[in-house]
């Protein structure tokens, strides 16, 4: 059994609270939430599948207890682990100062599996609270959409992480050669008339081997996910505050290309479950569906919940379309 020693923080978030936690082998993301969130994600895989498919995959939730001893949010998580199932886990919060909630959520790191994650959170909407928020929170964020791209846009850049290649240091490079653009980018740096240069940043870099060819396989992919959440948006009636949409693809150029090369020799094995009848037993799961090229998804569902006969969530849709003209124009020729 994995003891508690197999859950560490999670090192890879572009933005957000602390107090997210993953598993050693990092395919779990772990974050304490709201009732809201965890009430989100549930209703939407019972009603909303076409829709749950752009959230991270929902694993299930921990269910943190003051009156319980014993077990500690790690030991809970790696009990978790051991059972592969949906669980519901109680344990205790005594210790704990970063979980201000008694829940958390697990959920498919959807980082995991790559060589060199680049990871950007977009935070989408022009008003950013929802209805029960204190009316200092309501003046705070009004604030931040005054002075940001949430204004005319619907969007902000709430932070990313960029690989720069093996050799890269300077400014905000990190010790593993990643760029961190974080909170500050998209709050001062950024305005409607600039923005566009963010996703260049994020999608292009020529000192890891994302060329031009590349970065524009890559922006079409994202165009084509964006499109395809903005028709589920459109069609659905929703209200989410302050979601994110996570764009994450593979940062090391040589991988990249040999991952885009061995999808278009075999796509099956991207899209057919039934592939992994021809995989040997020898091999583990990441090997089964090909190395990850790029994945788009919805998240952060604090303030997130169906609103039958309100319509479309255009609040968010704004965001949506701006993200999806930005990347067509990235991705054309
Ligand atoms: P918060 O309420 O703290 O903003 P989010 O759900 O937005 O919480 O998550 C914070 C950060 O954690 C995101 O910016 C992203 O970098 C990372 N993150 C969230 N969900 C996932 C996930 N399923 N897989 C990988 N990273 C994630
Ligand atoms: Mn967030």
């Amino acid at each position: 059994l994995p003891t508690s020693a197999d859950l560490v923080a999670y090192q890879q978030g572009v933005a957000g609270h602390d107090g997210t936690l993953c598993d050693v082998d990092g395919e779990l993301f772990i974050k304490p939430c709201t009732p809201t969130e965890v009430a989100f994600y549930e209703s939407s895989l019972a009603t909303h599948q076409d829709f749950a498919e752009f959230m991270p995959t929902f694993l299930g939730t921990l269910t943190l207890d003051e009156q319980q001893n014993g077990q500690t949010i790690e030991e809970a998580g790696a009990a978790l682990i051991a059972k592969h199932t949906i669980p519901e886990v109680v344990v205790s919060t005594k210790s704990s100062k970063k979980i201000v909630t008694n829940q958390a959520v697990v959920l498919e790191n959807a980082a995991h599996g790559f060589v060199k994650p680049n990871i950007l959170d977009v935070k989408l909407g022009v008003r950013l609270w929802a209805d029960d928020a204190h009316q200092e929170k309501k003046i705070r964020f009004d604030k931040v959409t005054e002075e940001t791209t949430h204004k005319d846009l619907g969007f902000r850049i709430a932070g990313m992480r960029v690989w720069q290649g093996p050799k890269a240091v300077g400014k905000d490079i990190d010790a593993d050669g990643y760029k961190i653009y974080d909170k500050n980018y998209g709050r001062f740096d950024l305005h409607k008339g600039n923005v566009h240069e963010a996703f260049k940043n994020f999608i292009f870099a020529e000192s890891a081997g994302v060329d031009e060819e590349l970065g524009k396989l890559v922006a079409q992919a994202f165009h084509a996910d964006v499109c395809r959440i903005q028709e589920v948006l459109e069609g659905q009636e929703s209200v989410m505050f302050s979601s994110s949409l996570l764009f994450v693809f593979e940062g090391d150029g040589v991988a990249l290309r040999s991952a885009m090369e061995e999808a278009s020799r075999s796509p099956a094995t991207l899209q057919n479950e039934d592939a992994n009848a021809y995989a040997s037993s020898e091999e583990d799961e990441d090997e089964d569906t090909g190395p990850k090229i790029y994945a788009v998804k919805v998240i952060d569902f604090a303030h997130a919940e169906w609103t039958p006969g309100m319509g479309p969530d255009e609040n968010s849709l704004v965001g949506v379309r701006s993200v999806a003209n930005i990347l067509k124009d990235l991705g054309s020729v």
